[in-house]
């Protein structure tokens, strides 16, 4: 599966995040030996736990919601978070990163889903934070892009109205905020369920687990 699923989303040059939230170390290990580099978990202590069993050249992507308290966990070795949405968690961010002297690239999460459960920054909200002296103090941290999650639901139509949406609020920010700034490139959207539709949008990364494991 993993092959079939690089080759397609290497015709658009899209990066593959592996989901491997709940699988043991013996899945993800299968994974790495075909090739596979870049993680995602969304648990701070699993994946602290799994850092030091795999080898060093593995990429790890934070993709789920962070309490600023469990930033610690994973500060010394994460080389992405997807999932920003407040100052405060921001802040603490940089802060860990400071102490490990390091410059750890956060993508802001957006709420573009209908659902209640699904976190995420407004637009307006993003405007505020990143128009803040205290997040332009922040040395420590570099906005590498955003993060969505579309609505779960059959519904093509409402999906892809969904990450075209991310994809604007991504321009609009890139003009506003970061037109000197080549770092702030990736659009981190599309699970197994609606990858296709995302990279149809504009994704640069698509963050999939089940379809890799088979269930
Ligand atoms: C679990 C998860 C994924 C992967 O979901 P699949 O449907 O298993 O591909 C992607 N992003 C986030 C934030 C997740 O929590």
């Amino acid at each position: 599966m993993l092959k079939e699923l690089l080759n397609e989303l290497q015709l658009t040059a899209t990066k593959l995040v592996a989901v491997i939230k709940t699988h043991p170390v013996a899945d993800i290990e299968a994974l790495y030996r075909q090739g596979q580099r870049r993680f995602g978990e969304n648990r701070p202590k699993e994946m602290a736990e799994k850092h030091p069993l795999l080898p060093g050249d593995v990429e790890w992507h934070f993709i789920g919601h962070l309490q600023s308290s469990n930033v610690k966990y994973i500060a010394p070795f994460v080389n992405m978070i997807h999932s920003v949405e407040s100052l405060s968690l921001l802040q603490e961010i940089n802060r860990q990163a400071a102490k490990h002297d390091r410059i750890i690239p956060c993508l802001l999460q957006f709420k573009i889903a209908q659902e209640e459960s699904k976190y995420g920054l407004d637009m307006p909200g993003a405007q505020a934070l990143l128009s803040l002296d205290a997040f332009r103090q922040m040395a420590n941290i570099q906005i590498a892009g955003v993060m969505g999650m579309a609505t779960f639901t059959e519904d093509e139509d409402q999906v892809r109205k969904e990450f075209r949406q991310l994809k604007q609020y991504f321009e609009s920010l890139r003009t506003d905020f970061f037109a000197a700034d080549p770092g702030f490139c990736e659009i981190s959207m599309g699970m197994s369920g609606d990858y296709k539709i995302a990279i149809e949008e504009g994704s640069t990364m698509v963050r999939i687990g089940s379809l890799l494991f088979g269930g």
